[in-house]
């Protein structure tokens, strides 16, 4: 009992949510070597080559140097034991990277600082709102000309309205970066390139320090005694209640790539970061402390062997200790069962495991029986997890298959792959499934879905790209869906339980549908 109260304490499971290129990878690598995952920063990548070590599942992800799915990284530092929960990115950017974020506790949201907020970021930040989990702030390449500090904070809490808190604050920036000072310990902490290495060997001084002006510079000095004195008199105070609600974001200033405020921003990361939280199930909150075991599958891996169609189910357990072959409930399909080939990622390795702990992440193998949101536990306490809500695509083609011969196999593949969560199936009201809108988060699912419909059903399509970009689920109408008064260009679909939602080309359309019809509610995800 004592053993599985601290190995849970000691669990730290997030995601790391930022645009492509701000320095996710380079930050989660910093990580690793701290852990000792790695011994030299640098020796993972090339990225496409530790993208493959990673998954080379897929033909298609082998073809194109990028990963598909997203994965876990676990490694100890500090007496904690921390799961790195990757979103994936640029053109693989899916359902995935939402879902990913339903597993974690809190989130760590790496910004480059000459860029400010991005589109990516943005998108990701609403989900982590939804949730009211934790979100850290990491300002990136400080080594490089950044933008004003003030004015990237003013961005965060204008753009995304959280509360920011600095927990350092930069001097200069680019070749004139001084360092930081840390206003915790009330010290500069001055500037040295260490990529590669662990150590950080920086040169302090506290802001009333007559050595300060020869550290930094006398003009330096001058304009951060003025910044402090602003900070401390105008800033809010720390609330690590807020912080920990998501109302407020703690920020760190630093530079990943020259390993400059990587390791106090661990710290101080994981001391502030919570352990395990307590998830909501039909009957409450379930205690991650309580010995019984409970999991929930966010994320289903297709094909990891195309002979058998096997699949992965990830999952993140909640509450208890999993051990290798013991007998699990799976709620939803009502059968007790054994978790095969249970598997977690520690840095770079896949790995066999004998046992994990909430707040972990497992692969097990799937003969196709789970899907997203799915309830796994222990088989003397049944209980249904909340589900993972879906989230609204982005992008929509109209597919329909070359060969009307194979509309059974057209029918399944699409039903499979949409069961999978990496599409999300519509079709117009009235109208059968020869012809179906298929909305993604991201592009790359249409590639996927063309291959995977090809290679492992033989059902050759035709994707016909629609201009809608939002689509949102009707929670309330005055009238009939089909009655609704929208502009030419807005389409009514039904998803594949029959609800009923409104495609539009763009937020004018979608404003005037609620302005013309009172009493219309319209919801970007549903549940
Ligand atoms: P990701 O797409 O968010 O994972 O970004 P990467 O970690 O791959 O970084 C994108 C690029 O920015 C790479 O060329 C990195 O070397 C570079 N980079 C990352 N962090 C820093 C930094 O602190 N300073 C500078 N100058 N470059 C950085």
């Amino acid at each position: 009992m004592a053993k599985l109260t601290d190995e849970i304490s000691k669990r730290r499971t997030f995601a790391i949510i930022s645009h492509p290129d701000a320095g996710k990878t380079t930050l989660t690598e910093k990580f690793l070597l701290y852990g000792g995952a790695i011994a030299l920063a640098g020796s993972v990548k090339g990225k496409k080559t530790a993208r493959h070590a990673v998954s080379d599942w897929m033909e298609i992800e082998k073809q194109r140097g990028i990963s598909v799915t997203s994965s876990v990284l676990q490694f100890s530092y500090g007496g904690y034991c921390i799961n790195i929960l990757d979103t994936p990115g640029h053109q693989d950017f899916s359902e995935d990277t939402y879902r990913t974020l339903m597993a974690a506790d809190s989130a760590v949201m790496v910004i480059d600082a000459s860029k400010g907020v991005e589109n990516q970021t943005r998108k990701l930040f609403k989900v982590c709102v939804m949730r009211h989990i934790p979100i850290f702030t990491f300002i990136n390449k400080m080594d490089r000309e950044a933008r004003d500090p003030y004015e990237l904070l003013e961005e965060i809490e204008g753009e995304l309205g959280i509360a920011t808190y600095p927990m350092n604050w930069p001097v200069g920036c680019g070749k004139e970066f001084k360092g930081v000072y840390d206003r915790g310990a009330g010290q500069m902490i001055s500037f040295t390139a260490n990529n590669g290495q662990r150590e950080v060997a920086a040169t302090a001084a506290a802001v009333d320090d007559p050595g300060l002006g020869a550290l930094i510079g006398e003009d330096f000095a001058e304009t951060l005694r003025g910044d402090v004195e602003l900070l401390d008199g105008a800033s809010a105070e720390f609330d690590l209640e807020a912080v920990q609600a998501g109302r407020l974001s703690p920020v760190f200033f630093g530079s990943a790539l020259t390993n400059f405020g990587v390791e106090p921003f661990l710290k101080d990361f994981l001391r502030l970061t919570p352990p395990p939280l307590p998830r909501v199930c039909d009957e409450g909150e379930i205690d991650p402390f309580s010995p019984d075991f409970s999991a929930f599958v966010f994320k289903i891996q297709a094909n990891m062997n195309k002979a058998h169609r096997d699949r992965i189910a990830f999952m993140r357990i909640c509450s208890g200790k999993f051990e290798k072959s013991m007998e699990v409930l799976h709620v939803q399909g009502d059968k007790k069962m054994r978790l095969l080939q249970p598997q977690q990622m520690m840095a770079q390795e896949r790995e066999v495991i004998d046992e994990a702990y909430a707040g972990d992440i497992i692969g097990v193998f799937d003969p196709g029986i789970f899907s997203i949101g799915d309830t796994i536990c222990s088989p003397n306490r049944k209980i249904r997890f909340d589900g993972i809500p879906t989230f609204a695509p982005e992008h929509f083609a109209r597919v329909r298959q070359l060969d009307t011969l194979k509309r059974k196999q057209f029918v399944k593949g699409t039903s499979q792959i949409a069961q999978e969560g990496a599409i999300q199936i519509f079709r117009e009201p009235g109208k059968g499934m020869e012809e179906v809108i298929v909305g993604v988060v991201g592009t790359l699912q249409f590639d996927v879905l063309e291959y995977r419909l090809k290679n492992e059903y033989g059902v050759e399509i035709r994707l016909e790209m629609l201009s809608y970009q939002h689509l949102r689920w009707i929670e309330e109408t005055p009238v009939e869906p089909k009655k609704l008064k929208i502009t030419s260009d807005t389409k009514v679909v039904q998803d594949f339980k029959d609800n009923y939602l409104l495609l539009f080309t763009d937020t004018w359309n979608i404003n005037w549908a609620l302005d013309k019809n009172e009493g219309l509610r319209l919801a970007e995800f549903s549940r």
